[in-house]
């Protein structure tokens, strides 16, 4: 393909992907396809012939789209939301166009120098401490691909800090704590290292957050028993139930332990932080305190296409030790100045600090080299995403983004509050709704307000069957209206109890979407009574 044949492939594709938009609404938001659709469709080599771009990228609109689930439907409410957005695709088109690894500074000075920029940027929007920031010079960020990879790095930063300072400790001995509502990126991360973990028990009363006494218990528990916990993977936002762990009881606690590191997962809720109305829930003052990496995903709810999950650490050495390993052919002589150390202490003028930095980093000719953030050698040009974002949005209209999505949030549960036919399980996290559907009081219509108890004990298996035959219905658009009824809901279980989740957070997601959302449940969940209860 020749540059004029690309220009107008290019045009092509724009042409197509606004048209795509422009039909989104229409569309199902679930693909309508059956397993092995495409596998019996395309065939099994690769062609010997190049062929047309045309052919190419219509096979993307007649193959490809029909077997899409459109995360960027207004009425996508399932999982947490994955952004998409107009400056984030421009941005990954002027990243690609400029591939390259990046993992020294010197690979491509631009990719790691507007990562600095753009990692201190977003600290600075959700209110994280300066020693966060790169600029201080002892903490900074990196941009991972996943919480998963960020929760692996902090939790290998915790190791080496731990095991530094206690040289005796045999690893064997060594214990990751996580609750039992920590994305399965805890026991991943455990099983990756060949770490014991122990998931934490946490209390339905307690909204599902992780309370001080439990870590404390657990941990005499372990030392009496000649463990050494060394970390806690921390939620600000559970996948499950968006329950925050209560930080302002485990980070003091964590202070008293021994090289104990605090690492804060706050992939989804994070961005929320943007808003100061919604920092003091999210705990921000404790994460500022206390945490040593947290880590915040701008391609879940923060308009950045994926991948783009921001990790802080409060001193970035202990990452950047323990993997810096620099075999001659990666060596240079920006790298070989040796690793800038200096502490926070000169004017807190934000701009001028980072320049500052840099100034200081050109003068003695060293560099920071991402390559030691992470577990990869090559990386993406990822920065380019956010500073596209952040500079086309604007602060004010990332927050927009965000508190349009919990006023719609906050929409549909009031409305579900309202139905007798559904309880809500657990209390409202930002834009997020758990809740299951109950058998009314008799006599009490849909729209009532819930019964204070149930008219007929009704066993929690039932209740159980009862949800999941509902999100199956929803799921499958087999309710009375059939297609027009489908809802693409994810199901959950919090201690036992089948529950389902609403969660807003798609940008074109409005209050006529949310409403058709309630009507839907209320239709499918009625009929369902009506099948099941005599
Ligand atoms: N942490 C939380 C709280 C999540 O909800 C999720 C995914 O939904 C993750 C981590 C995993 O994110 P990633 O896919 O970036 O690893």
């Amino acid at each position: 393909m020749d540059i004029e044949e690309f220009r107008k492939a290019g045009y092509r594709a724009v042409d197509r992907i606004c048209d795509y938009y422009a039909s989104l609404s229409e569309r199902p938001v679930l693909a309508q396809v059956k397993p092995g659709y495409l596998t019996s469709a395309l065939p099994h080599e690769a062609p010997q012939k190049g062929e047309s771009m045309d052919v190419i990228a219509n096979d993307f609109q007649t193959l490809i789209l029909p077997g899409i689930t459109h995360w960027q439907h207004p009425s996508f409410f399932a999982y947490f939301p994955s952004n998409a957005t107009f400056p984030g695709m421009l941005a990954d088109i002027y990243a690609s166009s400029v591939t390259n690894p990046g993992f020294n500074w010197m690979c491509s000075p631009a990719c790691t120098e507007l990562e600095s920029v753009v990692m201190d940027w977003a600290a600075n929007l959700l209110g994280l401490s300066s020693s966060f920031h790169v600029a201080s010079g002892v903490g900074g960020g990196a941009i991972q691909s996943s919480a998963s990879d960020s929760a692996l790095v902090a939790v290998i930063a915790a190791r080496a800090r731990f095991l530094i300072a206690h040289p005796d400790v045999p690893a064997e001995k060594l214990v990751i704590y996580l609750s039992t509502q920590t994305h399965s990126l805890g026991t991943k991360t455990a099983a990756i290292l060949n770490i014991p973990f122990r998931a934490l028990p946490v209390m339905p009363e307690d909204a599902f957050s992780l309370r001080g006494d439990r870590l404390r218990d657990a941990y005499e528990e372990d030392r009496n028993a000649g463990k050494w916990p060394f970390v806690l993977i921390a939620t600000v936002g559970s996948t499950s139930s968006g329950a925050v762990d209560a930080l302002e009881e485990l980070g003091p606690i964590t202070k008293d332990f021994p090289d104990f590191w605090l690492h804060v997962d706050a992939a989804w809720a994070g961005v929320s932080f943007s808003c100061p109305e919604y920092r003091e829930q999210g705990r921000l003052k404790e994460i500022n305190a206390f945490a040593d990496s947290c880590c915040v995903n701008f391609h879940k709810w923060g308009l950045v296409n994926f991948d783009a999950s921001t990790l802080w650490l409060r001193d970035r050495r202990h990452l950047t030790e323990a993997l810096d390993v620099s075999p001659y052919y990666l060596r240079n002589k920006h790298s070989d100045e040796g690793t800038l150390q200096f502490r926070d202490n000169f004017s807190s003028d934000f701009p001028s600090r980072l320049q500052f930095f840099y100034y200081i980093l050109e003068l003695i000719g060293t560099v920071i080299d991402y390559r030691h953030w992470q577990v990869a050698l090559g990386r993406r040009f990822r920065s380019i995403k956010l500073w596209f974002v952040l500079r086309s949005y604007g602060v004010e209209g990332f927050q927009n983004h965000i508190r349009k999505c919990v006023r719609l949030g906050t929409l549909f549960h009031d409305l579900l509050s309202t139905s007798s036919i559904f309880e809500v399980v657990t209390p409202r996290s930002l834009a997020l709704t758990v809740f299951r559907l109950i058998i009314p009081d008799a006599g009490a219509d849909a729209s009532s307000p819930p019964p204070a108890s149930l008219a007929r004990p009704i066993d929690l298996q039932t209740l159980n069957e009862l949800n999941m035959e509902l999100h199956h219905r929803l799921t499958e658009g087999s309710g009375p209206g059939g297609e027009d009824d489908k809802l693409f809901l994810t199901r959950t279980d919090l201690n036992g109890k089948v529950c389902i989740r609403l969660v807003v957070g798609a940008e074109r997601t409005q209050e006529e979407h949310v409403q058709r959302a309630f009507d839907i449940l209320c239709k499918v969940g009625k009929v369902l009574l009506n099948d099941v209860t005599p």
